[in-house]
């Protein structure tokens, strides 16, 4: 029983500045304070409105496909050694955690009275989760996305063509995700009032890294009920992959006032510790600016930020959400990194024993769980399971693959 009270009061944040403890607030130019005022004043006002929730609930029901299922895994349980849950964020429309974000945001647009959508995008998961729900509630929908992304990420860039969005290839800095979040940051500060940013993951200026835990929320409630329902209890640890850091403030969120309940995120390590071979900010990571936010960030003694790699494109991201550096800091969440070579392993034992195909982002949750696992015989172990591995059959294809 006593690992169903809420032991701890963790303090709520962010703060009346955007903070998390030292983290995050907003480090924009002047031209952007306007924008962001107005998006705080709509989050203020609606997102926690009974009329908005009941729409949100509403299409998360109908359209998203949710609750998405907790699904037992008997055959990793067995092989590990412990008890393993699965929160489905693959079976979600779009394939993915992003959905419950994009359809939030883009309902909360609507309200602020936006006539159009931007969003940006990396690997294209938040691209076509934003062209589909902005189809779907009936807002253009323009993306940007790195020209070297649009050639990397063919389907998913036909797939926001056929949902009627517009693809912008940016083709300016690194010409991939950090590029593509500055050139929508710009397209928005030219037009304010009518235009709508939809941006994808917990990071940048407050009111964004709230705003999306707030809509992402809703895996780690749904889990929490669904573990006391079909596990007979809590998790004693929930596990999840960390990009931007939005599936797994999601998942984590609501189990943060369970002090018995560890919470695990998990970072790319890439292909070894050196700057520039991993996408591990918080693990690898230091202080200083990115995007509008105080984080923890890849950057050399300089400060210059440093690009990333990761097997992964959705992990793929030199810095984090400010809550996340938070929690590491106060030592509510722990993180870890998992390698490319690491993560393939564990998407090729999930299909093959559970059938299910992951995303390889989602496959870093995977191989963090096995080694806790391993470390702790017998635990009851919650992984969020971000995405499906679809997506990810052209670099599947040239590793696991290959030798076929
Ligand atoms: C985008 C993505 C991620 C990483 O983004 P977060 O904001 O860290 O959640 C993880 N898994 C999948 C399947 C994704 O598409």
């Amino acid at each position: 029983m006593n690992s169903l009270l809420r032991t701890t009061s963790a303090p709520v944040f962010p703060d009346a500045r955007g903070r998390y403890g030292t983290f995050g607030g907003r480090y924009v130019p002047e031209t952007l304070v306007p924008a962001l005022d107005r998006l705080q004043a709509g989050v203020d006002q609606y997102l926690h409105s009974a009329d908005f929730q009941s729409e949100f609930v509403h299409e998360l029901k109908t359209w998203v496909g949710r609750p998405t299922a907790l699904s037992y895994a008997p055959t990793l349980s067995k092989r590990w050694g412990a008890q393993v849950w699965l929160k489905r964020e693959d079976l979600a429309h779009t394939g993915a955690h992003k959905i419950n974000n994009a359809v939030g945001q883009i309902l909360l647009a609507k309200r602020l009275g936006a006539k159009r959508i931007i969003a940006e995008t990396g690997a294209g998961q938040h691209g076509v989760a934003s062209a589909a729900a902005a189809a779907r509630l009936g807002m253009p929908c323009v993306v940007y996305m790195g020209a070297v992304d649009v050639e990397r990420q063919a389907p998913n860039v036909g797939r926001m063509h056929l949902l009627g969005a517009k693809v912008v290839p940016v083709t300016g800095g690194d010409a991939t995700l950090r590029a593509a979040i500055d050139e929508a940051l710009r397209d928005w500060v030219s037009d304010p009032d009518g235009t709508y940013y939809c941006l994808g993951s917990a990071v940048g200026p407050h009111p964004y890294p709230y705003l999306v835990r707030e809509l992402q929320s809703v895996i780690g409630r749904e889990a929490r009920a669904q573990m006391l329902e079909q596990a007979g209890g809590l998790p004693d640890v929930a596990v999840a992959c960390v990009g931007g850091g939005s599936n797994a403030i999601g998942l984590f969120h609501p189990f943060l006032g369970d002090a018995a309940v560890k919470l695990l995120g998990v970072e790319a390590g890439g292909r070894g510790t050196g700057l520039g071979d991993n996408a591990a900010s918080l693990t690898s990571g230091t202080p200083g600016v990115l995007q509008g936010s105080y984080t923890l960030i890849l950057q050399d003694a300089y400060g210059q930020v440093q690009e990333t790699h990761s097997v992964s494109a959705g992990l793929d991201y030199s810095g984090v959400g400010p809550e996340h550096a938070y929690l590491m800091t106060s030592k509510r969440v722990a993180y870890e990194s998992v390698m490319d070579e690491e993560a393939l392993d564990a998407l090729a034992e999930c299909a093959k024993f559970e059938g299910i195909l992951t995303a390889i982002e989602s496959a870093h949750a995977f191989y963090g769980a096995r080694r806790y696992a391993k470390a702790h015989p017998g635990a009851k172990i919650l992984i969020g399971c971000s995405g499906r591995g679809d997506k990810d059959m052209p670099i599947l294809q040239r590793t696991l693959l290959k030798d076929l």
